[in-house]
């Protein structure tokens, strides 16, 4: 398939989701957040489901952590709008609850067919959901972030690559220093030599956080309240 017609199929896949019922999520959902970026993106970013601004703006990584995301896209040369990004859920949980394992299996054949269109050469997971789906495996993120693994999806071979998911980080200070060390592997594992960081984008400290910030896979320490309001970020 040639990239105009990947990306009209990728368009027209997007306008079949927009009316997607097979969970009901559909009821509560203000709009699906398909997906966005650059259809021949070479760097997939798989988060975990939109949030209130997302499912607002029908855009996936429209706040706090959205901003961060791109702060760490900048540092090594990408913008959100030359990668694609995607969520495991195309429709907000209320309350920004966890996915449900019903959800996120009604949800994947989505996920799974925007890879196949967009046929990219590494997926970054962010987070505990997007990496136990797409590995097939249960570990943890604490476990596997920064470990790059070959796998095929939907028929793709592609590096999976494991972050922790900017949200947590935005609260966590040595998970946003492991998430810019991770992050900092991205050009190599794409193939890129040189790297031209597009600008440096300084994240403010939310008052409140934007997205539940996932503790499940937290080192014990980490989890037993370290969690701090306010951080300092050294981005590159
Ligand atoms: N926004 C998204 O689109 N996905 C996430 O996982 C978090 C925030």
């Amino acid at each position: 398939m040639d990239d105009v017609i990947r990306s009209e199929a990728l368009a027209g896949y997007a306008a079949e989701t927009a009316g997607c019922v097979r969970c009901p999520l559909a009821e509560t959902r203000s709009q699906v957040v398909f997906g966005s970026g650059n259809p021949d993106a070479e760097l997939m970013i798989v988060g975990e489901a939109p949030g209130y601004h997302e499912d607002q703006g029908g855009l996936p990584f429209a706040g706090q952590a959205g901003e961060l995301l791109a702060g760490l896209l900048a540092g090594i040369g990408l913008t959100p709008e030359s990668v694609y990004l995607a969520n495991v859920l195309k429709c907000r949980p209320p309350q920004n609850r966890d996915p449900l394992e019903a959800e996120i299996a009604a949800c994947e054949p989505h996920l799974f067919r925007q890879i196949e269109l967009v046929r990219p050469s590494v997926v970054a997971t962010l987070g505990n959901f997007a990496t136990k789906l797409l590995s097939g495996r249960s570990f943890g993120i604490t476990r596997v972030h920064g470990q790059e693994q070959e796998v095929t999806l939907a028929s793709t071979t592609v590096l999976l690559y494991p972050l922790y998911h900017p949200a947590a980080a935005l609260y966590t200070p040595s998970m946003l220093r492991a998430l810019e060390d991770d992050f900092a592997r991205l050009p190599a594992l794409l193939g890129h030599t040189t790297v031209t960081p597009v600008s440096r984008t300084r994240v403010e400290p939310p008052s409140d956080p934007p997205h539940r910030a996932p503790i499940e896979d937290l080192d014990p320490a980490e989890a037993s309240g370290t969690l701090v309001g306010a951080v300092q970020l050294g981005l590159f």
